[in-house]
């Protein structure tokens, strides 16, 4: 844990009375565990970015451009021409305060800057005054505020407060959605230089290899090939994990921490004992060897650039359709702007389940197909051998991740898998799930150590619903189908609420598949005896 963390308790004393300042003062404590890192001038060169240069938040001089207020005024007024969601989401806000209290950062730190509502004004004044006729002639009395510098410092604050989650908008009466207003001043703050090393430095290894941590394909070969020797200790079957085979049927694309982290590693696990078990023609590409895509935190360029290489390889490799793992912003970009960006597909074939022959028509022009859709038609239709007793150790609960949930509706396949795989599942408040679920508080390129209070506030309505199904049912795993969720998680878990660990699904359903010809399991995947845990749950 970072010394930047203080302890819960102090922590937890949040004070909601509104502060007497005007909100309009845009200036900003750079203070210590509440923002992220500037990005280094190496990463900001490799991507071709502008104004590559060293600085940091905290720094009075941020190393500006001389004409930086003219290049983000020219900035938004393309974005205006060029999105019309853009120009609504400014215009149609009556600011009725239903989003106010929606969002995690405003509940763990009852800064009103957090409530979307405000984010969004400190943004929107600025549109009012450059770009509305009463806001040029009225100026302040109209709403308007003059784009000065402090003004920008506040952005990159506030704007890097804001996950993307889109919790916010489902309370909105209009549907703003408050992350695509995030996304846009992410976008134009680029343009003079201001961004994070959190988002950038991934966006450009995944350039230079294909994946956000930079490994090589020997090494993502490397973690495949463990994993198969692993899983042959744990079931005494040798499984294959093909790597840029050509002409398999299907693609497969994961989050590379799947391949390189951990609880994500147990996820990998599941995903290569399902495939054995059934058959699949599959494989990985060692190019495509990473499903993330920072560009969703940093523009819809980078965010285009980044998406197209799985495409591309698809292509290269002759596959039939893509199936995705466990991923959270994977599934933002492929369902609701891949068909934009570079679709449609279709040199691909709409993705038909070869042992099933589910027709996936909801992926009729992405081609791409969720793990977790592809899992739950497969044990509809009787075709997996689940034993969920041996998942009788974990009391288990489901983090919607927001990407799935919220971008694209992905509710119930994931608890027909846990009902399946496991005797023992508690759903956390309603109003705290599903469409409505709450943020791990450090999604969108917010997971840095740096930035650590500021993600444990963000965390806290999360935790506090897990602490709920903790106390009540004695839950001690919080499952997710997002590689964030899964990185981040457990610092706010082993902060907020002891005792609760994380873990993926298809973690539950490797521990719960019968293999044909498997010795007897004396371990579940995490490599930990089943039976003395069994023994200890039931003394
Ligand atoms: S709920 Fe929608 S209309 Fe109401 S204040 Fe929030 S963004 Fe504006
Ligand atoms: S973090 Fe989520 S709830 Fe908060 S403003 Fe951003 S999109 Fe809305």
């Amino acid at each position: 844990m970072s010394e930047a963390a203080p302890k819960p308790e102090e922590l937890v004393q949040i004070n909601y009375d509104p502060p007497r300042r005007d909100w309009r003062n845009a200036h900003v404590d750079y203070r210590k565990g509440t923002f992220c890192y500037s990005a280094a001038a190496k990463n900001l060169r490799y991507l071709d970015l502008p104004n590559p240069r060293d600085w940091q938040p905290f720094d009075k001089n941020w190393k500006l451009p001389p004409n930086w207020r003219e290049i983000i005024l020219q900035g938004m007024k393309e974005r205006l021409q060029k999105f019309r969601s853009f120009r609504l989401f400014m215009d149609i806000c009556v600011r009725c305060g239903a989003c106010a209290d929606k969002c995690h950062f405003f509940l763990g730190s009852a800064d009103p800057k957090n409530m979307p509502v405000l984010r969004a004004e400190l943004f929107r004044s600025v549109y009012r005054r450059y770009f509305t006729l009463s806001g040029r002639i009225f100026r302040g009395l109209a709403g308007g505020r003059e784009l000065t510098e402090d003004v920008l410092k506040e952005w990159f604050y506030y704007f890097y407060q804001c996950t993307e989650c889109r919790r916010c908008s489902v309370f909105c009466p209009f549907g703003i959605d408050t992350a695509e207003i995030t996304m846009m001043v992410r976008e134009l703050l680029n343009l003079v230089g201001v961004n994070t090393n959190w988002v950038l430095e991934p966006a450009a290894n995944c350039f230079r290899t294909g994946n956000h941590l930079g490994i090589q394909p020997h090494g993502f070969k490397d973690s495949i090939d463990f994993a198969v020797d692993e899983l042959e200790e744990i079931t005494g079957i040798r499984v294959e994990a093909p790597i840029n085979r050509k002409g398999a049927e299907i693609l497969f694309v994961v989050p590379s921490a799947d391949y390189f982290g951990t609880p994500h590693y147990y996820t990998l696990l599941g995903y290569l004992m399902l495939f054995h078990e059934i058959g699949l023609d599959y494989t990985f590409s060692a190019y495509a060897s990473e499903g993330g895509n920072f560009g969703l935190f940093s523009s819809h360029e980078m965010m285009k650039r980044l998406n197209a290489k799985i495409y591309a390889e698809a292509q290269r490799l002759g596959v039939k359709w893509i199936l995705g793992g466990e991923c959270g912003h994977m599934w933002r970009v492929v369902h609701q702007y891949m068909d934009t960006l570079n679709g449609p597909a279709d040199f691909l074939e709409e993705p038909v389940s070869p042992m099933t022959g589910t027709r996936f028509e909801n992926a009729r022009t992405t081609r791409m197909v969720h793990i977790c859709e592809f899992t739950a038609d497969l044990i509809h239709n009787h075709k997996l051998k689940l034993d969920p007793r041996r998942n009788d150790h974990w009391k288990v609960t489901y983090h919607d991740s927001c990407n799935p949930a919220r971008a694209m509706g992905l509710l119930e396949e994931p608890r027909y898998i846990l009902r399946n795989v496991s005797n023992q599942f508690y759903e956390m408040p309603e109003n705290t799930i599903r469409e409505q679920t709450f943020c791990c508080g450090s999604g969108a390129g917010l997971g840095t150590d740096e930035n650590i209070e500021m993600r444990l506030r963000g965390g806290l309505p999360r935790a506090n619903a897990v602490k709920y199904v903790r106390d009540k049912h004695g839950v001690n795993l919080l499952t997710c189908i997002c590689a964030i969720d899964k990185a981040t998680l457990p610092t706010a878990l082993e902060y907020w609420t002891p005792g609760v660990e994380v873990g993926g699904i298809h973690e539950l359903v490797g521990n719960a598949l019968v293999m044909k010809g498997e010795k007897e399991r004396t371990t579940d995947l995490r490599g930990e005896p089943l039976h003395q845990k069994e023994a200890a749950v039931h003394a």
